[in-house]
């Protein structure tokens, strides 16, 4: 099967849906406008159908492996990280002065989308390299700043983050490693780090970890972490890898999938490393990390479900079996089903990752505050919802392909199980959702409304043209307000918690709708305005039982003891 990054859906929500004339109007980003970004994602997609799409089975059949302490990645993903970082793809929205293309986060986030859905397990590296990238752009000293940078936009060196330990997961405060001061400005790094990803590679010259750990003065907790930069060889006087450092990879973990992308054990033994920040300022400085992370990854959700939609829909118009009008599979009303079904909800995925991309550029460009909460806001809701979509859509992939979904060589079920992990790293889903209606929701909700108000105007808007589906769209929403006035009203935080993944799957689900409505109003009598349709007649109305189960509080999940739960 070829692999087609969907450049044009592209082209279509940035101009039509999400509104990416905005962005172009700023100072800040008026050297990107549309006919230049539309220009960027055909460069984008043409290496990733050419270059990484032929790669991802490569990286399923011949994994990543250790050979003497030396880490041995999948065939070509050498050649394939190579034409990432030469076509700048490392260093899209990073600053120019360090070698970057200093283009929206908007456009890295369709770039990388695409280069997921080509081949995931490569593609998580660059995603590494531009988390780290931005913390070190917004928190290093210029030092840093000056030597480092610019080999990680470029590709020569890559970058990782490790916060996790095992006794340390979700539980990012209850890390262990520890950082002493050396004297010199440095500081000695000790302690094991788990599944940390692109951990190691034999592709880049060196290896640069963001590495959480405790000061001897450090505070138990969250509070008392700090961030340091510890690099694989140490680098000499003129800046080139030189002494090894402290540190090595122990083993490779054994996947479900992804299993190009390694996945290491790191052990720390006074390593020396460079603080990030402030000294116990290390979540902050994660944070930035974090985010960005937290975007790439709902991308990443997007990016694979896209390569399985490609995939399963070829297979159904390949497969015969039973009458059908053109004799294949695809023509069975419920393969159809399943095929507008995965279609629909990537769309809507695709365009809530867009808007969220979009409210960091404009924070960036206009340092409004609103822009900063609507980016926040979205965030969790664009990964949570980026990554259930790519696991339900791949799924149903398989069940598309029927019995050779299950049998390894048709390369279907890769899709699923790669993308599985997409719902629990960089906070698991259920943490984004909680940290949707807890953290997000500390303005008591003004975030919130402020976007249910815009998503009923636009459907007052296309009463118009489309009254029926902007009837659906605006009574949905009107049960989102309620259920979030409900929510906020709720002072013990667990009758939140005990509802938080339906409502977040709910708001994305009324922002599907919003999206779709506004393709429904751009592409009247076309192929949008029905995909809308049937989103918004057969999927939106899923909204309904998620807010009731959103809003029906601690108590109902709490009624089993544990005993109970086991007899
Ligand atoms: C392939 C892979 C790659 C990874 N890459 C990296 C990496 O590069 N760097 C890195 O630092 N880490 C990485 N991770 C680690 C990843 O971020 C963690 O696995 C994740 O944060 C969850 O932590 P945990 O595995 O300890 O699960 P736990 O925290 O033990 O969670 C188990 C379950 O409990 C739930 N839970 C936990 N706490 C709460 C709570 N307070 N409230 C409600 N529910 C809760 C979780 O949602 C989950 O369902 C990777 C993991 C994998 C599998």
């Amino acid at each position: 099967m070829t692999f087609r990054a969907p450049v044009s859906e592209y082209e279509f929500l940035l101009n039509n849906v999400t509104g990416y004339n905005e962005i172009a109007a700023t100072d800040r980003f008026a050297e990107a406008p549309s006919d230049v970004v539309s220009a960027i994602l055909n460069e984008a997609g043409k290496m990733c159908d050419e270059v990484l799409a032929p790669l991802q089975r490569n990286g399923d059949l011949t994994p990543a492996y250790l050979e003497n302490g030396v880490l041995r990645t999948s065939p070509g993903f050498a050649d394939g990280f190579k034409a990432i970082a030469e076509g700048g793809w490392i260093g899209m929205s990073a600053p120019e002065q360090y070698g970057g293309m200093a283009l929206p986060l908007t456009v890295a986030t369709a770039v990388n989308e695409m280069m997921a859905g080509a081949c995931l397990s490569l593609q998580l590296a660059p995603l590494m390299s531009q988390g780290q990238i931005e913390a070190l752009e917004h928190h290093a000293s210029d030092a840093i700043k000056e030597l480092y940078l610019p080999k990680l936009i470029s590709g020569e060196w890559s970058g990782t983050m490790n916060l996790t330990e095992p006794q340390a997961g979700s539980d990012v405060g209850a890390l262990s490693s520890k950082a002493e001061p050396n004297g010199d400005g440095t500081y000695a790094v000790t302690g094991q780090k788990i599944y940390i990803s692109w951990g190691d590679n034999d592709f880049c010259e060196n290896i640069c970890h963001l590495v959480l750990a405790r000061l001897p003065d450090g505070a138990p907790g969250t509070k008392g972490i700090s961030l340091f930069l510890v690099p694989k060889f140490l680098p000499d006087a003129d800046g080139n890898p030189g002494k090894a450092n402290g540190l090595k990879v122990v083993s490779l973990e054994h996947k479900m999938g992804l299993h190009g992308s390694p996945t290491c054990v790191m052990q720390y033994d006074g390593a020396t490393g460079w603080l990030v920040g402030k000294e116990h300022g290390g979540m902050a400085a994660m944070f930035t990390m974090m985010n960005n992370a937290r975007l790439g990854v709902g991308g990443q959700g997007v990016g694979a479900g896209e390569g399985a939609y490609q995939h399963a829909l070829a297979y159904a118009l390949e497969r015969k079996q039973g009458k059908t009008a053109s004799g294949f599979i695809a023509d069975h009303a419920d393969v159809r089903r399943m095929l507008m079904e995965m279609k629909a909800d990537l769309f809507a995925s695709r365009a809530i990752l867009l808007a969220c991309a979009q409210a960091i550029d404009l924070q960036t460009a206009t340092g409004e505050k609103d822009w900063a909460a609507r980016a926040a806001f979205l965030t969790p809701i664009a990964k949570a919802f980026g990554t259930d979509t790519g696991i339900r859509v791949s799924e149903t992939g398989v069940q598309v392909h029927g019995g050779m979904g299950f049998i390894e060589e048709t390369g279907a079920a890769q899709y699923y199980r790669d993308v599985r992990v997409t719902a629990i790293y960089e906070g698991t889903n259920g943490i984004q959702s909680m940290d949707l209606v807890a953290r997000k929701m500390m303005d008591g909700g003004e975030t919130a409304f402020a976007l249910i108000d815009e998503i009923e105007e636009q459907a007052e808007r296309a009463r118009a043209t489309h009254p029926n589906m902007a009837e659906s769209v605006w009574q949905a929403c009107e049960s989102l307000r309620e259920a979030t006035e409900w929510l906020v009203a709720q002072e013990d935080m667990q009758d939140r918690f005990a509802g938080s993944v339906p409502y977040l799957r709910a708001f994305a689900r009324v922002l599907g709708g919003h999206y779709h409505l506004a393709a429904a109003m751009a592409d009247q009598g076309g192929a949008r305005e029905k995909l809308a349709r049937f989103y918004i007649t057969r999927m939106l109305p899923e909204h309904a039982s998620l807010l009731a189960h959103a809003q029906a509080g601690a108590a109902g999940t709490f009624a089993l003891s544990l005993d109970e739960l086991a007899g």
